[in-house]
């Protein structure tokens, strides 16, 4: 079951809407087992969204707004990307038989990524310049063109996006005491403390998270207060400098008593690595910033041991493994048999 058809009571849909999924959505919520431990966090959970059909949490928001673009008539899908949101859309638009164009910053998008928009037979193209020009473009080319705007500025991606604040507070029975996630266009962060707030208001939660935001240093344009014209970070799917959902961060923060603040790429590769060898749990960088944040409020004693706190691990490590191998030892090479790879391994 896709999360049209899971939370539909809750999504702007419709008779009209067409059936579309790719059974996106019902990720696991995985208790941490070491990381928790070692940190004396006793309620430690990651939301796994790396398991989702595309390996990111996009699916969520994509498969909604496609529905709802297939139901205005729309035959042309459109949009800038860092790399996740092509690979999503590109998808959803092979299985809807519509044409995809999707607008990438060139040279800045992991090649995993790419080859997902060019596999699914989306138009690729690499626009010179960064994200935020290539959003521009986008939106500029959309308003004056009948192709869908498939970004996160179209509200149905924040729409089928909460849905993961809705799976979060079903499984653990009411809404955690912290929210961690990357933000980088800020509509995740949006979307999730709409999913809070909507599913407090019909009284499924009895409480409302701390969203708690993480950037990366080099594009931290909500923490410094103002755009980043180049933004620059490893975490390519946070590699933006002036966020289009900015308000939405921002409020979401400041009524959820929350915060946004920024780890450097050394923190986040080390949250990555720390990760993966210790749970099991290979998420791209965009998805360890969180992590990192996380371990720096634990060191100042800015969170309380007995929160549930909920790390949103956005997208699958296999996004992008070229970042991640920078940090780990490479093979052994070995030519020989047993004996010698038993003598290699000190065994
Ligand atoms: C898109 C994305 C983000 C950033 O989400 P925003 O909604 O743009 O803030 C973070 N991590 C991954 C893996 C992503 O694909």
């Amino acid at each position: 079951m896709g999360v049209i058809a899971r939370y539909r009571e809750h999504l702007p849909v419709g008779p009209a809407t067409p059936d579309v999924d790719l059974n996106e959505g019902s990720t696991p919520l995985v208790p941490s087992r070491n990381i928790g431990r070692t940190l004396g966090l006793s309620r430690l959970y990651f939301k796994y969204e790396g398991l989702n059909p595309t390996g990111s949490f996009k699916d969520r928001g994509m498969v909604v707004a496609v529905a709802k673009a297939l139901e205005s008539g729309s035959r042309v899908f459109m949009c800038a990307s860092t790399g996740n949101t092509s690979a999503s859309m590109a998808a959803y638009a092979a299985r809807t038989g519509v044409r995809a164009i999707v607008v990438v910053p060139s040279g800045e998008i992991a090649l995993n990524k790419l080859s997902q928009a060019l596999m699914y037979g989306a138009k690729v193209v690499a626009l010179k310049g960064n994200f935020d020009f290539a959003l521009e473009t986008v939106r500029d080319l959309t308003s004056h063109y009948s192709v869908a705007l498939m970004n996160s500025v179209n509200p149905h991606r924040i729409a089928g996006q909460k849905t993961a604040a809705f799976e979060i507070v079903d499984e653990l029975g009411d809404a955690p005491d912290y929210l961690m996630l990357p933000v980088g266009n800020a509509g995740n962060i949006t979307a999730y403390w709409k999913g809070f707030r909507e599913y407090h208001a019909a009284g499924r939660a009895t409480r409302l998270p701390r969203m708690v935001g993480a950037q990366a240093e080099g594009a931290a344009p909500i923490v410094t207060g103002s755009p980043v014209p180049n933004p620059k970070t490893v975490a390519s799917a946070i590699r933006i400098g002036n966020p289009a959902s900015w308000e939405g961060a921002t409020s979401a923060r400041d009524e959820s008593g929350g915060m946004i603040a920024a780890v450097t790429d050394t923190e986040i590769l080390s949250a990555q690595i720390r990760l993966a060898g210790s749970e099991g749990l290979f998420a791209e960088p965009a998805s360890a910033a969180p992590l990192a944040l996380l371990f720096r409020l634990v060191r100042e004693r800015k969170i309380d041991k007995d929160a549930t706190t909920v790390v949103v691990l956005t997208g699958s490590g296999l996004k992008d493994p070229d970042a991640a191998l920078k940090n780990v030892e490479p093979p052994i090479e070995l030519d020989g048999d047993a004996r010698t790879l038993a003598k290699v391994l000190k065994l």
